[in-house]
């Protein structure tokens, strides 16, 4: 059982702003490192700023705004990338070198280590619940730890991912949200753009939700 208290700190980057994440325990300086999507350098200063080393990276999904500076933070930080199963196979597919070319991002390497639903990953002194919600992607992933819900695209404060993309399916995001919709309402919301948002709020003002 782990009683300590999470922290996250947020770094928007790139031209989509995607939020990446440093999870720790407070007083520890070990973290995991969630979807650095682009200025890799940006991320690495603020990790020294927060006194904090990533143990590692991991990805909410394959798209590339996510995962732009992944290759160069692995390499710097030698840490394995973990991802859904389902996104593991995209992270290299022609969709996102294209979209990588488009953007001047590196292609991410393959993921190190493949994660499940319901599987519960134990990392930098933390344990996070790992939550299959495809829709916005098929191996989009959201991330449980007491009140802390990392969304990634799945639910945006006041919106939802796009599902317009290859392997977006809306009714399949549909099925996602409901099962976030069982999460306690003060749950806090970590989207993979823009605020912070809780669960309650979410409820009461998304029409998505
Ligand atoms: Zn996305
Ligand atoms: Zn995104």
């Amino acid at each position: 059982m782990n009683h300590k208290k999470v922290c996250y700190f947020r770094i928007p980057v790139g031209e989509l702003e995607t939020n990446t994440y440093l999870l720790h325990v407070s007083g520890s300086s070990s973290c995991l490192l969630v979807d650095p999507g682009a200025e890799a350098e940006r991320i690495k200063q603020s990790l020294q700023q927060q006194g904090l080393t990533p143990v590692l990276i991991l990805l909410t999904h394959c798209h590339i705004d996510h995962t732009g500076a992944v290759a160069e933070l692995a390499r710097i930080y030698a840490v394995p990338v973990a991802a859904h199963e389902k996104a593991a196979p995209l992270l290299q597919d022609p969709f996102n070198a294209e979209m990588a070319a488009a953007f001047g991002l590196e292609l991410p390497p393959a993921a190190d280590r493949l994660l499940c639903n319901d599987e519960v990953l134990t990392a930098a002194d933390m344990s996070w619940k790992i939550w299959h919600t495809p829709g916005h992607s098929p191996g989009s992933i959201c991330l449980l730890s007491g009140d802390l819900l990392v969304s990634g695209d799945t639910l945006f404060a006041g919106s939802v991912g796009r599902t317009d993309l290859p392997g977006g399916d809306f009714a399949r995001l549909q099925a996602s949200l409901d099962r976030i919709k069982t999460l306690p309402l003060h749950t806090r919301i970590l989207p993979g753009h823009g605020e912070a948002s809780t669960l309650e709020q979410e409820m009461r003002h998304n029409p998505f939700m």
